[in-house]
């Protein structure tokens, strides 16, 4: 029998959110399991208490990721000042894995394009200097 749910699975659970074959099989499984009642019962305490988790707040406030094109908008700073405060909020304050980790890989991408852009200007300066010492 699977009773292993995860705990924002539980917490969807308490907002009644999940599909409805989800919620039965966690209200049958917490009828036969004590351990997940305890699990519950302290996710519902620390609610009360007011500590969200920040999956809790993820889902409150539905936040979603912002596409790779914002993202990357948002690092060369030509995003408007609402877009870039949101993604801030959900790469900094949410720690959205999968956007920090699109962040850096543009972030790589666009200083390797940037040394690219660089080098070719050399290349081109010192071919310019090249013909002009010939003549
Ligand atoms: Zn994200």
């Amino acid at each position: 029998m699977a009773t292993d749910f995860s705990s924002s699975e539980l917490e969807a659970f308490l907002d009644e959110s999940l599909p409805v074959e989800r919620m039965t099989a966690i209200e049958e499984a917490l009828r036969l399991d004590g351990a997940l009642q305890k699990q519950l019962t302290a996710i519902n305490g620390r609610r009360d208490a007011g500590v969200h988790s920040l999956g809790d707040v993820w889902r409150r406030h539905r936040l979603s990721c912002p596409s790779r094109e914002q993202l990357g908008s948002y690092l060369l700073g030509v995003l408007a000042r609402d877009a870039a405060d949101y993604i801030s909020f959900h790469v900094n304050t949410i720690e959205c894995r999968c956007c920090a980790a699109s962040i850096a890989d543009l972030a790589a991408q666009q200083s390797a394009a940037e040394a690219d852009v660089t080098s070719r200007r050399q290349k081109y300066f010192r071919s310019s200097v090249g013909h002009l010492r010939k003549k």
